[in-house]
């Protein structure tokens, strides 16, 4: 189950971006999760509370953005997202094997931290 460690980096991730702005606590992570990042968001999900605990993002709400697969036609360059699994043919001229062009990401895109309890600590 490599969730666990996605999910313990992105809130390694959170912590020093929080730290680092000053704030005491993370209340929303937001996290783009692509369809061929070979993370299980529902795995993600399930592991994210317990790898929080004891850290800044204890108690703070996992956003899940999920990202289909994008493939690009290298022939004709037209742009599809990609239902299911391979092998995939383009729609629009039939050649094979097109480039992939986006579902790969998994990043932290935004985060949400309350900054009064920074002031007061
Ligand atoms: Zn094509």
């Amino acid at each position: 189950m490599h969730e666990l460690s996605i999910a313990a980096s992105l809130i390694e991730i959170a912590e020093d971006a929080a730290r680092e702005a000053g704030a005491g606590r993370v209340r929303a992570l937001r996290v783009r999760v692509g369809a061929l990042s070979g993370v299980v968001i529902e795995a993600l999900e399930f592991v994210y509370a317990a790898a929080a605990e004891g850290t800044l993002c204890e108690g703070a709400r996992l956003e899940i953005e999920a990202v289909p697969a994008r493939v690009r036609c290298r022939v004709c360059t037209y742009e599809a997202v990609m239902e299911g699994v391979g092998p995939f043919i383009c729609e629009s001229c039939g050649a094979p094997g097109p480039e992939v062009v986006g579902g790969r990401d998994l990043e932290l895109v935004t985060m949400e931290v309350d900054e009064h309890e920074a002031a007061n600590s």
